[in-house]
Order: C-alpha cells, then sequence, then structure tokens
C-alpha cells in the first residue's frame, strides 16, 4: 500500500521535503499518518545523500492535531517500541499505545541526526505543535498560528511536554491554562520560531535556509545537532518529558474512569463525542482485537497477515 498521508520528495541534491498531505482534514494527526511519517523521516535519515530535512503541510494548515475520529488500530503497523500490551483494557492499553505513537515516536524523529526544519502555516493545535517542536527549526508564515487547547478536554498538555522549553515557563502556564492561540510574531519573540515569513515566502525562504545547511560538512552537522540535543538533555528536559507524560496518563485514567472516555467530555465538541464508545464496548474491541491477533499470529505459516506496509515509493508519490 503506498503512502497516502504523506508525501516524500527529494527537492534538490541533498534536501528532502516531507509534507503532511491531508489537507481536507486540515492535516489532522491519524495513526497511517504517524506511521507513514515514520518511514518518510526513515528514509530521509537512511539516505546519505540527505542532508536536510524539511516538513511541512499541504493545504490552509500545518496540523490541527491528533485525529480524535481516527478509528484505525495501531497494531496494523510495525510497532517501534517494545512497551507492548496494546490490547489490554483499562489505562494499561492506552499508556501503551500513547507510548507508541505519540513519546516514542517524537523522541525518534527529536534525534534524527541530521538537521530537520519545520515550516508551519495557518493553524498548529494540540499534536500538531508535537511535529513542529522534534524539528530543530522552525521557520513560520506570517498567517500561522498556534494553540494546546488539551486542558480543555481535561489534560494537561500534549504528550510531548516541551513547552517550558519552547516558550518559557509563565508562557507555558498562561497558554495552557487558558487555552489561547499564539501568533507567529508572538512565537518568535518566545523563541519558538527562528523566522517569520510572508505566507508566499515560507517555502523558498524556508528552502534557501535548507540549503545554506545543507552546504556544510555532515558530520559537523550531526555532531552540532548531538551537541545542542545534549545541552538540553542536561537540563533534565528527557526525565521532565517522561514525568509530565506520566500525569498526561493520570489525567486520561481519570477521565476513563470518570467519563468513560479519555478526555473530559466538557470541552469536547459535541458531534465529536459522539463517535467515542463508552469503555465497555471501547474494552470489548481491544479484547476482539487480541484474539484476532492470536489467531492471526497462529496461521501455518506464523505470519500476521493482513499486516499493512508503509512503502515510501518516491515514483509513486513525487
Ligand atoms: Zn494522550
Amino acid at each position: 500500500m503506498s503512502a497516502d498521508h504523506v508525501r516524500y520528495e527529494i527537492v534538490e541534491s541533498g534536501i528532502a521535503k516531507i509534507s503532511l498531505s491531508r489537507p481536507e482534514k486540515a492535516n489532522a494527526q491519524d495513526v497511517r499518518m504517524t506511521y507513514e511519517l515514520n518511514a518518510a523521516f526513515e528514509r530521509a535519515a537512511a539516505d546519505d545523500d540527505i542532508k536536510v530535512i524539511i516538513l511541512a503541510g499541504d493545504g490552509n494548515h500545518f496540523s490541527a492535531g491528533h485525529d480524535l475520529r481516527d478509528v484505525v488500530w495501531h497494531d496494523e503497523f510495525d510497532a517501534t517500541s517494545t512497551w507492548g500490551g496494546f490490547h489490554e483494557p483499562g489505562a494499561e492499553g492506552w499508556v501503551a499505545r500513547e507510548e507508541e505513537i505519540y513519546l516514542g515516536m517524537c523522541r525518534r524523529w527529536r534525534d534524527i541526526p541530521k538537521p530537520t526544519i519545520a515550516a508551519v502555516h495557518g493553524k498548529t493545535i494540540g499534536g500538531g505543535l508535537m511535529l513542529a517542536w522534534v524539528c530543530d527549526l522552525i521557520v513560520a508564515a506570517d498567517d500561522a498560528s498556534f494553540a494546546d487547547p488539551v486542558v480543555d478536554m481535561g489534560v494537561c498538555g500534549v504528550e510531548w511536554f516541551v513547552h517550558p522549553w519552547e516558550m518559557g515557563s509563565r508562557k507555558a502556564k498562561e497558554l495552557l491554562f487558558t487555552a489561547d492561540f499564539w501568533n507567529a510574531q508572538e512565537a518568535r519573540e518566545m523563541g519558538m520560531v527562528n523566522h517569520v515569513v510572508p505566507r508566499e515566502d515560507l517555502a523558498d525562504f524556508t528552502l534557501q535556509l535548507a540549503r545554506k545547511i545543507a552546504a556544510k560538512p555532515m558530520f559537523a552537522l550531526r555532531l552540532t545537532k548531538e551537541a545542542v540535543n545534549q545541552s538540553t538533555d542536561a537540563t533534565g528536559q528527557p526525565g521532565a518529558i517522561k514525568a509530565a507524560f506520566a500525569l498526561h496518563q493520570l489525567a486520561h485514567a481519570h477521565n476513563l474512569e470518570r467519563f468513560g472516555i479519555c478526555l473530559d467530555p466538557l470541552g469536547v465538541p459535541a458531534k465529536l463525542l459522539e463517535t467515542f464508545p463508552p469503555a465497555e464496548r471501547r474494552d470489548e474491541r481491544r479484547t476482539q482485537r487480541r484474539n484476532e491477533r492470536n489467531r492471526e499470529r497462529s496461521t501455518p505459516d506464523g505470519s500476521q497477515g493482513h499486516k499493512l506496509k508503509v512503502e515510501l515509493n518516491e515514483e509513486k508519490l513525487a
């Protein structure tokens, strides 16, 4: 099956561009997009001819965040983590899912030892911030705006909790407490984005920046990225992310117990709420899914049957 929620292009020698490509859904990140994005990052990382990776979004917005309507099981793709327990009822299955598709993926993408540049425009909301934040540089169009509104839904910020590093503790608190949007200029003042450029110049400006970086020696770029990332790590960021992730899971577990869904329904749009199965139904689905998976594993050739392979075929995608 070819990738269809992400496009991978080699825009010129040394520069790969990965585009979120669900413009009709404002590039909401579903499970398919997550694994396609991972495959695209891995492809760029493994290609010795690629020195810089650009991440952009098709359509009017960079990303509306996690697709809460997504019904695809992440076990339809090859897991990247060893966490396991994806089909267990209660908080266990939920933590496993978020370790795999959010926290683990963000860590992998942030640690790719090549410079990455996010080019953002329109709205970047909730989980969309995580995609921009894992990149080394962020170029924002002047129409860009940002928000993490998950406190409204009874959770303490998105899973990749780097808000205090991206905007400073005081702004992080205000913007999480209020769920207000901040604009490109404010993002630049906070140090969250490197440049703000007119919308029509976003692609060109980002490419020029990528070109300048791609002219440097690859090994020095890798080492420089490592040196800066290690400096951030030395401030305690990895431990703080894990601690915040535990609180995030406490919030989900509380909401599951109290409301039967992982979010506080107070802040979830009514239409979206209808799509959430009640707790018993969700656990039933998990058990059913586990049984299906066990049956697939016991097929005579031991194959995992229908597993969806993400193929990033440039010819098909370019
Ligand atoms: Zn979550």
